[in-house]
């Protein structure tokens, strides 16, 4: 076994292996160095950072720079407040019909749905309420349907999308144009978050659960429009649901997840000294372009259906074919040459099947060209 550093940024201790799943994510081995170093006594508090109270000056301080530097990241201006809550991405499937359903007279909020996770985020919210599918229910995800063709609620109370299906591979850069201005945009970013700049204020809300681009799972990242929420008269939001509480209590209503936003403090500020979004954009357009053009020229050999204009820069999900179908054979001795090749956690979702290529912040361009090798490697030996 080879222990290329200068080839795989990872690979600095030979046991580590490169990851390429879909969540919780690869993390830079420069952060986990740090985290270890740190590990038994945090910062001379004589803890490690999990055994200190939320309620701690050491642990004030470290909600705070995360806080700050995310502020910093994307241009977040004091009309949005910053939440650190628990509960992962799902929770807030359930917080935003809560909180937001009743924002119109409508009382209906417009869901466009776009593969499996803005699929489950409506059907989550259809126990609250009214809620529209801008497009018709689909079973084969494969780009969105024209603006003018969706279907919107006169007066709807948001509009919610996903700006990235993690498992179906699709990706909207842009937000809708044809959302009145006055709607508020409600968008699950989670895995495409800070993988490259977005204008906050064109947004109610962003959501994003840690363990994809910023860290361990656990952990989920609300920015939101504190004057939306402050018009909120729903009084039986169960209450770490209800932002309003939230707000309040600077996320602090009871513990937070205190080491994942430890962890995520870490991320932002390498994140920060990668050169911000600007590098991790540049980043993430050179991975994923390697891949594609490796799936492009393979003759058919290597196969993403998704429409160009909506291919995910951050999961690629691919199938392998041969005689025209999808092979699983060929696509389990693929997994099983990565795995010892110490590439791990190329299996394609249960609803897609096939490979999935997760390239998240962590990722790094050597270890996406090292897989793009292996790829064209094992074309030229099973065709
Ligand atoms: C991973 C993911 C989720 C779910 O996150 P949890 O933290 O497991 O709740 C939701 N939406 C998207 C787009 C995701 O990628």
């Amino acid at each position: 076994m080879t222990n290329d550093s200068s080839v795989n940024g990872c690979c600095e201790h030979s046991e580590r292996k490169v990851n390429f799943g879909p969540g919780p994510a690869q993390l830079p081995l420069e952060v986990l160095k740090n985290v270890q170093a740190e590990f038994l006594n945090y910062n001379g508090s004589g803890s490690n950072v999990m055994e200190l109270s939320h309620r701690s000056s050491a642990f004030a301080k470290i909600i705070q720079e995360a806080e700050q530097d995310i502020r910093e990241l994307l241009s977040i201006p004091e009309s949005y407040a910053v939440l650190f809550l628990q509960g992962g991405a799902t929770a807030q499937f359930s917080a935003v019909p809560l909180n937001f359903l009743n924002l119109k007279s409508s009382q209906t909020a417009d869901y466009l749905v776009t593969g499996y996770w803005s699929e489950k985020a409506a059907k989550e919210a259809e126990k609250f309420g009214k809620i529209n599918w801008v497009v018709p229910k689909s079973d084969k995800y494969r780009g969105v349907p024209a603006e003018n063709t969706w279907k919107l609620t006169e007066n709807s109370s948001y509009f919610y999308y996903c700006s990235n299906e993690t498992i179906h591979g699709i990706e909207l850069e842009d937000i809708p144009s044809i959302v009145p201005k006055d709607t508020p945009i409600i968008c699950d970013m989670s895995s495409n978050f800070l993988t490259r700049s977005f204008d906050i204020t064109k947004f109610a809300m962003v959501f994003a659960s840690a363990q994809k681009n910023f860290g361990a799972s656990g952990l989920v990242l609300v920015i939101v429009r504190k004057d939306l929420v402050e018009k909120n008269t729903n009084n039986s939001i169960p209450v770490t649901f209800d932002y309003k509480v939230q707000i309040a209590n600077a996320s602090m209503y009871n513990t937070p997840p205190t080491f994942s936003v430890y962890i995520a403090n870490k991320m932002f500020s390498w994140t920060k000294r990668q050169g911000g979004l600007k590098s991790m954009n540049q980043l993430s357009d050179k991975k994923s372009k390697v891949v594609y053009e490796t799936i492009d020229q393979s003759n058919g050999f290597y196969s993403n259906v998704i429409e160009n204009k909506y291919r995910s820069r951050v999961n690629i999900p691919l199938r392998i074919m041969k005689d025209g179908t999808a092979n699983e054979k060929l696509e389990s001795s693929f997994l099983s040459e990565a795995v010892k090749s110490n590439m791990i956690e190329l299996k394609g979702h249960r609803a897609v099947g096939g490979i999935r290529i997760s390239l998240y912040n962590g990722v790094s361009l050597q270890e996406t060209t090292k897989l793009v090798d292996f790829m064209r490697t094992f074309q030229k030996n099973n065709s």
